[in-house]
């Protein structure tokens, strides 16, 4: 089950080198990382200087709205700009000033075997040599399909989209075509991509009709969405009461992870399965973010509820764009040209992104690899918990496999507004200074936390050392 941890840590006896040469030589070997063995920690902190990065950043700024391809990118909530990078391998990256950091955002996910994995550029390139893009079949659809049904439970059937936000804007076409109802149901908090049905606020009240979110959203768009507070049963037996007979589908995160890190509550998502049957509603799993991560059966084979519905990306598209969805035969079926419910992309099923799923989706299928990021995931979430708490501060935080936060705050976070007492400005003090550290986390306290199979020991007790060092200093 989750691991919640409140604060009360063990003592992990960790003893850091301060030498950066350590974490790299357990890191996935790379060229890139025996050019900068000689740097030390120290070095690196007395040349911190992210003065290119400042000069690109504001040349893109002029180029692109607020200089970046997705605002998450943006270091809005932490002060100062973002960095640019220049490479990343394993489980590290380098900026365009040379600085070298841990990371633990993963590309938002994808990165779970590390990044730039051998096997996976070797196969890329092989596949390469074909031909970038067919627009018609080609064998590799079948490969990463098969795999893909075969891993997660309620997927018989799936087909492939170029992001999450198409996979979750398809998923939801077929919820409504499928019950010929409208209404859905989304959790405050939980995020399901930017297409205009989906960016809702949920209101201070338990059973709130949507209102946009963003202006350009028309209200006729979010009409039909309807929110509850996550882990909140009640609240959903309350629409379901309000609204009978309407309800096409309820769609969550099983675990959130656009909040920080919040586990489900240990009857939430089987009380959520019992009341879309009993009201003839679809139940739809958001695994953009948990598929492929929690467990390889994502986290329905990691709870054992199965929905009927499933969205994916990030992890089968092993770093290139990619998003699918998928589930019971017989709802796929309505989609075109099976069925009438029309769905379409000019590069879905892409040959390159096929290749990457696949190398990706074999390299975790291998014995050890969850049982691998979960101890390390946990010693980390514990270390830099009792890092905290040894430094005064109110912390809580959780994790499960490769997916953790941390909340300044005294806890238990169950949703979004438990998550919101976090003390934020504090997590912008911490960010800047462990990016001074070398460990780069998403710049934002409502993101989760990523590792992966290229993450060593080293690197998690340089990161627990740091957040040791930049804790007591804030
Ligand atoms: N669903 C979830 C749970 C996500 O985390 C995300 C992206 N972080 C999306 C959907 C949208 O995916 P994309 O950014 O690929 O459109």
């Amino acid at each position: 089950m989750a691991a919640t941890i409140t604060g009360v840590g063990v003592g992990l006896g960790l003893s850091c080198s301060s030498k950066l040469t350590n974490r790299f030589s357990s890191s996935a070997g790379s060229s890139r990382c025996s050019v900068k063995m000689s740097v030390s920690v120290e070095e690196q902190r007395k040349n911190f200087t992210l003065k290119k990065s400042e000069e690109a950043f504001n040349v893109a700024k002029e180029l692109m709205p607020g200089g970046v391809n997705s605002p998450v990118r943006a270091f809005k909530s932490v002060g100062g700009q973002p960095i640019v990078f220049d490479s990343v391998k394993g489980s590290h990256m380098w900026d365009i000033d040379g600085n070298e950091y841990i990371d633990y955002v993963g590309s938002w996910g994808p990165a779970i075997i590390g990044h730039a994995d051998d096997q996976v550029l070797a196969a890329l390139g092989e596949t390469m040599k074909k031909g970038t893009s067919f627009g018609a079949p080609c064998l590799l659809e079948n490969v990463l399909a098969e795999m893909v049904i075969s891993a997660v439970p309620s997927i018989e059937m799936v087909r492939f989209v170029n992001s999450g936000t198409e996979a979750c804007m398809g998923v939801l076409r077929l919820a409504r075509a499928f019950t010929g109802r409208e209404r859905i149901i989304k959790f405050e908090g939980c995020y399901h991509g930017h297409a205009d049905p989906f960016l809702v606020k949920a209101g201070s009240g338990v059973a709130t009709l949507g209102l946009p979110d963003s202006p350009g959203v028309p209200k006729g768009a979010t009409y039909e969405t309807l929110t509850a507070p996550f882990n909140d049963v009640s609240a959903l037996e309350n629409l379901f009461e309000n609204n009978k007979g309407e309800i096409a589908a309820i769609i969550l995160e099983p675990v959130v992870g656009n909040s920080g890190f919040i586990a489900p509550k240990p009857d939430f998502l089987n009380a959520i399965r019992r009341i879309t049957k009993e009201n003839g509603a679809l139940l739809i799993f958001d695994e953009v973010m948990t598929g492929f991560r929690l467990a390889y059966g994502g986290a329905q084979e990691y709870f054992g509820v199965t929905p009927d519905l499933t969205t994916l990306g990030k992890i089968i598209g092993g770093g290139l764009p990619v998003g699918a969805y998928g589930g019971r035969r017989d709802i796929m079926e309505m989609v075109a040209p099976a069925g009438p419910m029309y769905q379409a992309g000019t590069l879905s099923g892409n040959p390159l992104a096929m290749t990457a799923g696949i190398h990706t989706l074999k390299r975790l299928k291998e014995p050890g690899t969850y049982e691998y990021l979960n101890k390390i995931t946990g010693e980390l979430t514990q270390g830099i918990i009792d890092a905290g708490k040894k430094a005064g501060h109110a912390i809580c935080g959780g994790y499960i496999s490769g997916m953790f936060g941390f909340f300044f705050t005294e806890g238990p976070v169950y949703n979004f507004e438990d998550a919101k007492k976090s003390e934020t400005t504090k997590f912008a003090r911490f960010y800047r200074g462990m990016l001074e550290e070398g460990v780069y986390f998403a710049p934002s306290q409502f993101e989760a936390g990523f590792t992966s199979l290229a993450h060593s020991s080293d690197d998690i007790q340089h990161t627990i050392t740091a957040a040791e060092k930049v804790l007591r200093q804030i």
